[in-house]
């Protein structure tokens, strides 16, 4: 049935970029073979997913969406799909995505933006917008994404699901193709916040191969049912700074919500916030620039035709194997790390990184979990971000500090706007307390 939806579906929202209908039909005849069996199922077993098209899959195009990766195809499997396939998940198809997960609406991709379900004259959000597509317009499950400044919670709000960045650390990014890997996170988009913390749980476990990877600190499906009275849920101001008008109204009315269900309002402040759009973007662009310094034609994926020496090749790759916005960032990038700008630029930023950590610190003694806005508007007509890029990246507010900083956050939807659109608010929560904020948007739910 998935499969049909898709290829009904597809053509018109982009969700997906590559379809995996053998390997989705075999592992779900395995699934069937078990049920006639009688054996029992796991919690994810035979239930059709998909994977951002960053995520690396042995012998399936994982081409980031770019045009340097076309026809790539790895020889390993992420350990996320690892673990997923042991499970018996059921793969549909890799999906849509910003170039090298770069961009806010998923219009970076080499293939064009992903559709919004809900209005698609509007983008499904970014990067991970084919995955947020797919799962609002029942064209998977789930979805499996990365979030380095956003890219799960966004598009998550943008479409109306749940999306989950956890904790830094929490769950293995081996063979999940790099953008910054100080930031990268790998998290679930699903339509509830009870699968979101069922597939916390499965994915959440210590990895040798990624040398950042603890695994969770915290289970998350047992401690869902938890009363949130005499909780102290925090507002600060910050977060709550030019926002469209009808994103205010939604948030207001999940704040009664939270006072309905027992929590106590505790309004605080942040002032650091201010610092979080350019630490994240100088701090990002940096490690792009040195991550991606990999694509030169001969280890991966297109290499020029016609050339006239090493350099030359390299060059003429580059150039025709990056888009707009991945060139703006390398340069970006390579220009604050350079030797006459690096004090003034990247060494700032990193103190200012850690000044961004101190406050966050602190406010977890003050209350349970933070909540905010995911984006400060719902989601943009096609074309919005080709105008004014700066503009884009200032939509970002809401969802860097978390990355910044390495903590957990949750956008759950909480209402439209008046042309119907979905408005998502965010939950964060100490390191390692996916716990806290998936109950506690499972109790808003
Ligand atoms: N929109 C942000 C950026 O463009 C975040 C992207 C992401 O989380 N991968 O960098």
């Amino acid at each position: 049935r998935y499969l049909q939806t898709v290829q009904r579906e597809n053509d018109d929202l982009r969700a997906y970029t590559c379809v995996t209908e053998k390997t989705a039909l075999a592992a779900a005849e395995k699934v069937d073979r078990k049920l006639a069996a009688g054996e029992p199922l796991g919690p994810v077993e035979g239930v059709p997913m998909t994977l951002k098209a960053n995520i690396s899959t042995r012998g399936i195009d994982t081409d980031c969406c770019s045009r340097i990766l076309s026809g790539y195809r790895p020889v390993y499997d992420a350990a996320v799909w690892q673990i997923l396939q042991q499970q018996g998940a059921v793969l549909l198809g890799k999906s849509n995505m910003d170039e090298f997960a770069m961009g806010s609406s998923c219009e970076t991709s080499c293939y064009g933006g992903a559709r919004n379900p809900h209005n698609t004259g509007c983008v499904a959000g970014g990067s991970s917008g084919g995955a947020a597509s797919a799962v609002s317009a029942g064209l998977a499950a789930y979805g499996i994404g990365s979030d380095t400044g956003g890219s799960i919670r966004q598009p998550a709000s943008f479409c109306g699901i749940v999306g989950l960045k956890p904790t830094y650390g929490a769950v293995s990014r081996y063979g999940l193709i790099a953008y910054a890997s100080s930031f990268d996170q790998i998290g679930p988009l699903a339509n509830c916040a009870e699968d979101a913390a069922i597939l916390f749980d499965v994915l959440s476990q210590k990895d040798p191969c990624d040398s950042t990877c603890t695994g969770a600190r915290c289970a998350a499906v047992p401690a869902l049912q938890q009363s949130l009275k005499g909780k102290r849920v925090g507002l600060a101001a910050e977060y709550f700074d030019g926002l469209q008008p009808d994103v205010q109204v939604a948030l207001e009315q999940a704040q009664k919500v939270y006072q309905g269900l027992g929590a106590e309002l505790v309004p605080l402040s942040i002032p650091e916030i201010k610092y979080a759009l350019p630490v994240y973007y100088i701090l990002a662009c940096a490690e792009a620039s040195s991550n991606l310094g990999r694509y030169d034609g001969i280890r991966y994926g297109i290499k020029a035709e016609h050339y006239t020496g090493v350099n030359d090749m390299i060059a003429k790759t580059r150039s025709a194997g990056f888009g707009k916005e991945v060139k703006r960032r390398i340069l970006l990038g390579t220009y604050v790390l350079s030797a006459g700008y690096y004090d003034a630029y990247y060494k700032k930023a990193q103190m200012l990184r850690r000044k961004i950590r101190h406050a966050f610190e602190s406010v977890f003694q003050q209350c349970d979990f933070l909540l905010a806005p995911t984006v400060p508007r719902t989601a943009f007509p096609f074309g919005f971000t080709a105008q004014d890029a700066v503009e884009t990246y200032q939509t970002d507010i809401c969802t860097v500090p978390v990355n910044i900083v390495g903590l957990p956050a949750v956008s759950v939807p909480c209402g439209f706007d008046g042309q119907g659109m979905p408005v998502g608010m965010q939950l964060i929560g100490g390191a390692g307390h996916e716990d806290i904020i998936l109950n506690a948007a499972h109790q808003y739910e």
